[in-house]
């Protein structure tokens, strides 16, 4: 058996770090760092110290070990591509101030700051922008409805959520991206004081490198060695605007542009081949409820921000009534079809996945192991184009390999 730096060691030189941030938990000798390619990664920063059964909690856990998708309650509702459910809405916040705040209808935050109200949890994590430094994202814990509306929105940047000892406290309620999530998850019996904490999570298509973030700025206006004040990848509207604020300098780029143009195609590798963009381990996920148009396709029109709200567990769909009840969310029936539709790289990713997975292989980069999502059975179902993207997924690694 190898120790547990040698897995990281291996998990990172694979490629299949997701940068989650568990590492730091098993092990207190590393920290997570940026590479130079600007993803997060775990590095030894002095003495070894891995906890008792570090390396079996890592074997389970690791995202770039391998994902098991949990056991679906019995009366879930199977959904092949976004996975089961035992309750589907669209969802929003019923305060203006926050759905404006929130990346689709601000339902995650509106939940946070009930869950602290109410006492259903002593704080939240989540991550939002470094205060002194907005240009990086950091983990945070919220404990106020201001400090929730402060961390609402996406960061599409590296930020390991669990890398705060917080999000391994059984009273906590931890929202972070899937990976995240599902290590966590794994990880709890062995590294939480307890039951393991409420699971929010939202559908995630990948984490774009910080130099992605840094490159749309500079082509903003605003050059690498300027200091930021302030930095949104959206919100205040939906899909909402990339806005950045550094001294009396104020620039913006609509969301094609942001996500679609520069940072997107960023996003490393693990998110490329990940089974579990949609938060399958979760208790409570969320998503944005895009319209779609004549032909299917999501619109990403600016409105006012509607969340696609899923129940995974008991827990999660008991936790979502309540709040209904108590009226800080609206909620109305979702369609799966609805969903689905607008989420293409989504079902696109898990449809295709198992023949990237077999490309990835066969030009010699060993992908994690996951079990339970049904690849097999989903990419067989179309085996022309699983030709077609196993060959284009043995072409990139090979390449990437040989440079
Ligand atoms: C990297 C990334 C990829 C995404 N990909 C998709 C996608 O494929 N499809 C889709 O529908 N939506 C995607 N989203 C958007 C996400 O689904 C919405 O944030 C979700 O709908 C929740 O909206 P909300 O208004 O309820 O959340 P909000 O009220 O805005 O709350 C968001 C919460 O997420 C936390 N958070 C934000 N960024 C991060 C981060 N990088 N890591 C950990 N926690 C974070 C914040 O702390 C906050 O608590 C992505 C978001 C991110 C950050």
């Amino acid at each position: 058996m190898t120790t547990l730096q040698e897995r990281i060691a291996d998990v990172v030189s694979r490629d299949a770090c997701s940068g989650c941030g568990l590492c730091p938990r098993l092990d207190p000798g590393v920290r997570m760092q940026l590479d130079d390619r600007g993803y997060l990664r775990p590095v030894l920063d002095g003495e070894s110290a891995p906890v008792d059964d570090a390396v079996a909690v890592f074997d389970r856990s690791c995202p770039g070990m391998r994902i098991t998708a949990p056991e679906a309650p019995a009366d879930a509702e199977h959904d092949a591509l976004l996975g089961p459910n035992v309750g589907l809405w669209q969802a929003w916040a019923t305060d203006e101030d926050v759905r404006k705040a929130g990346s689709s209808g601000g339902a995650l935050t509106a939940l946070h700051a009930w869950l602290l109200e109410t006492g259903r949890a002593a704080r939240i994590t989540g991550a939002a922008a470094e205060r002194t430094a907005p240009r990086r994202t950091v983990p945070v814990t919220i404990t106020t409805r201001d400090q929730a509306l402060a961390a609402a929105g996406s960061r599409y940047a590296p930020v390991g959520a669990l890398e705060n000892p917080d999000a391994f406290r059984s009273d906590s309620a931890v929202a972070g991206k899937p990976c995240e999530i599902a290590a966590l998850r794994a990880a709890a019996p062995d590294v939480v004081d307890g039951e393991a904490p409420l699971l929010l999570s939202f559908f995630c298509a990948g984490t774009p490198s910080q130099k992605a973030t840094d490159s749309l700025l500079d082509e903003l206006g605003i050059a690498p060695d300027r200091p930021v004040d302030a930095l949104r990848y959206r919100g205040n509207g939906w899909p909402g605007r990339f806005t950045a604020r550094s001294g009396d300098t104020e620039v913006s780029a609509d969301y094609d542009e942001s996500w679609g143009r520069v940072l997107g195609p960023t996003t490393q590798w693990r998110c490329k081949i990940c089974p579990d963009g949609v938060g399958q381990a979760a208790d409570i996920v969320c998503a944005d409820s895009w319209e779609t148009d004549e032909r299917g396709y999501p619109t990403f029109a600016e409105g006012d921000g509607i969340s696609a709200l899923i129940a995974r567990t008991a827990r999660g769909r008991e936790t979502i009534l309540a709040a209904v009840d108590a009226g800080v969310i609206a909620v109305r029936a979702l369609n799966g079809r609805h969903l689905r539709d607008a989420q293409p790289l989504q079902t696109a990713r898990r449809r295709f996945l198992f023949a990237r997975l077999l490309g990835s292989r066969l030009a010699g980069r060993r992908p994690p192991r996951y079990r339970g999502f049904g690849l097999i059975r989903l990419t067989v179902s179309r085996p022309r184009e699983a030709v077609r993207v196993m060959r284009g997924t043995f072409r990139r690694v090979r390449a990437a390999r040989q440079s």
